[in-house]
């Protein structure tokens, strides 16, 4: 089988997870696509991931209310191996890149890492992924009974529901270790914002907003207009302007919402290789000869304190 682990957060299946279920379809392997749901009360993350999976594994324990690398290695691992999976699919999360190598250890598999496209060719698996600061792409490929990869968030399509009944779902017994590492207080960053990674709209700034004021002024008050995501360059999360968890780009996170608008962003290709999925591509630069419009759908050539407040007008019409 292929054993996708759910990402969940907020009682809701990540979009990293439905990212993942189109990577296991497009393989057209024989074997079952089978998903893993870890946590507490996690019903509904259960019955909403069986409309698109073959099978789900569901291990509804108080011990799994918190994430906890150690016990989390432990229970894919054991699972993987009760169910004779020859590949397993992990978000490349923050937590996903912890705990993907823990349990490749256990299984004594390798471990394709952060992968950008993954293709089967009889028992090999090949799969890109960036390398040496993004600034290169590698093909690598990994065979054995067992391959663990951790799939990049935003590259894969996110699968739609089949239109057949719900998978049927399996509780599963785990033979989980004590856990040792005990987590003692949580401060979230408050944003009313929606994220990122699951935004349909994403308005971004580059060093065109003139300052970090100008970005508030500019992008915040787009995106807080139309209910969207905040994104920015690199260049101006290094200025430190935007936090790093905004950066779009091949160092930053991959989107690709239905409609991204650039804001004053040259559209350097580290830049585009994290947006150029975007369903719609707004631009607004005052240089025509900027490259982002070459990948624009619709593109502003104009200044931004102009163009951007008569905008916000309009939308407040
Ligand atoms: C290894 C590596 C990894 C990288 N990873 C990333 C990454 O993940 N993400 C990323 O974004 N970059 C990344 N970069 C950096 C990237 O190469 C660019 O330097 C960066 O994207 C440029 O950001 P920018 O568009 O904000 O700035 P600039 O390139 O300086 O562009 C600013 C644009 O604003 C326009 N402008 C200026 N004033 C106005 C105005 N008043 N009105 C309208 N338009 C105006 C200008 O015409 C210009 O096109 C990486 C670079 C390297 C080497």
């Amino acid at each position: 089988m292929i054993l996708i682990v759910v990402e969940h957060a907020n009682g809701k299946v990540s979009k990293s997870t439905w990212e993942m279920v189109t990577a296991a379809r497009e393989l057209g392997r024989e074997a079952p696509i089978t998903a893993l749901v870890l946590g507490s009360a996690i019903a509904s993350i259960a019955a909403e991931i069986a409309t698109a999976v073959d099978q789900v594994l569901v291990a509804d324990l108080p011990a799994l209310a918190q994430y906890d690398p150690e016990l989390w290695s432990a229970a894919v691992a054991q699972i993987a191996t009760e169910g004779e999976a020859s590949l397993l699919l992990i978000g490349g999360s923050r937590s996903g890149r912890e705990y993907s190598p823990r349990v490749a250890i256990k299984l004594d598999a390798p471990l394709l890492e952060d992968v950008i496209s993954l293709k089967a060719n009889g028992d090999t698996l090949t799969a890109q992924h960036y390398t040496y600061l993004a600034r290169v792409t590698e093909t690598i490929e990994a065979t054995g009974p067992i391959v663990v990869a951790t799939i990049k968030p935003g590259i894969f399509n996110p699968a739609t529901p089949r239109a057949e009944s719900p998978a049927e779902q399996f509780d599963v017994d785990l033979n989980l270790p004590a856990p040792r590492v005990q987590v003692t207080g949580k401060t979230a960053e408050r944003s009313s914002r929606v994220s990122l990674a699951e935004a349909e709209i994403v308005v971004s700034g580059g060093r065109g907003v003139g300052s970090a004021e100008g970005f508030t002024q500019y992008v915040e008050a787009l995106a807080d207009q139309l209910g969207a995501a905040v994104g920015a360059t690199r260049a101006i999360v290094d200025a430190g302007w935007r936090p790093y968890s905004e950066q779009v780009g091949q160092t930053g996170k991959t989107v690709q919402p239905k409609l991204y608008i650039a804001i004053g962003i040259s559209g350097a290709v580290q830049h585009l290789s994290g947006m150029n999925k975007s369903k719609i591509i707004v631009a607004i630069n005052r240089d025509a000869e900027a490259p982002i419009f070459k990948i624009a759908d619709y593109g502003i050539v104009g200044d931004v304190p102009q163009l951007v407040p008569a905008i916000l007008a309009e939308l407040k019409k």
